[in-house]
């Protein structure tokens, strides 16, 4: 947690969210891929923050001379992001139109990723949120992929693997985060989670749920999330779960649905004006065909 006084004095970009741990684990799995880094590592699974954090100390593990401490200049250098050998790809880097102007952007990178890094490490480039890549970027990354850069290490960032290019994943190494709800028991999201299903089927018990005042909090609304993300990702990949079978009855195209309804509604839910109970009826009634 950097402490208050440091970065409001300068500081106008706004401060990135805060510092999520990086699981234990899968620090170790850093430690141990850093021996032969890959080129291209894709980080899946948890919160947007902790796949931004994972793909941070990624970072650090590949340049700290201790191999990631967390508290040496260079490490905090790269928690800030002030670290010459990163370079962040995220809603910041693309200023001008997210959705569209990027190629311009990205290809202005190619130059940098022909040269080594400044110091003795990597030069890491996060692509945060690259399921968000427009085609033509994400089809000059690939290219990019498709040649040796030494010094250079890439890493995508997205909720699911499923949602990058095919050609993408295929390139790099996929490291799947634990889901949130898989570090503790979350039976309150869970029973959510079974009302909503009760809610596909029959078309009742949702409404009188959300409608109680206080009964879902922001908090609890992004554990229902996280929860149905996970068992999204089960069900596309077809492991069996009580409630993974049930999304699995969508269909391929009811899934991908889903994936994109869970992705408004998590963006939704970082907009703190957003009335948590609409996000969570939204999300009942935008799965389901009309
Ligand atoms: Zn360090």
């Amino acid at each position: 947690m950097p402490s208050p006084a440091a970065g409001r004095a300068t500081a106008p970009a706004p401060a990135p969210s805060t510092p999520a741990m990086v699981d234990g684990q899968v620090l170790a799995r850093l430690r141990t891929l850093a021996r032969r880094p890959p080129q291209s590592l894709v980080m899946e699974g948890g919160s947007a923050a902790d796949r931004e954090a994972a793909a941070l100390a990624w970072a650090k593990v590949l340049n700290c001379p201790q191999g990631g401490c967390g508290v040496c200049v260079l490490c905090r250098q790269i928690d800030e992001r002030a670290f010459r050998d990163l370079i962040v790809v995220d809603r910041q880097f693309f200023e001008d139109d997210p959705k569209t102007a990027n190629i311009d952007q990205i290809r202005a990178l190619l130059p940098v990723w022909g040269q080594p890094a400044h110091g003795a490490g990597s030069r890491v480039t996060v692509f945060a949120e690259a399921q968000d890549l427009h085609l033509s970027a994400a089809n000059l990354l690939l290219k990019t992929l498709e040649e040796p850069r030494p010094g250079n290490v890439f890493v995508l960032l997205a909720p699911q693997r499923e949602r990058l290019l095919q050609t993408l994943v295929s390139r790099s190494f996929v490291l799947t985060l634990p889901w949130p709800a898989a570090k503790v028991s979350e039976p309150d999201a869970a029973e959510w989670i079974a009302a909503l299903l009760a809610f596909w089927d029959s078309g009742q018990g949702w409404f009188e749920r959300t409608g109680t005042k206080g009964a879902a909090d922001r908090a609890l609304a992004r554990r229902i999330l996280s929860g149905l993300q996970r068992e999204l990702i089960l069900a596309l990949s077809g492991q069996e779960s009580p409630v993974a079978k049930r999304l699995a009855r969508l269909g391929p195209a009811g899934l991908r649905r889903l994936d994109l309804v869970l992705a408004q509604a998590q963006e939704a839910l970082n907009q703190p004006t957003a009335p948590v109970a609409l996000v969570l009826d939204w999300i009942a009634t935008a799965v389901i065909p009309k």
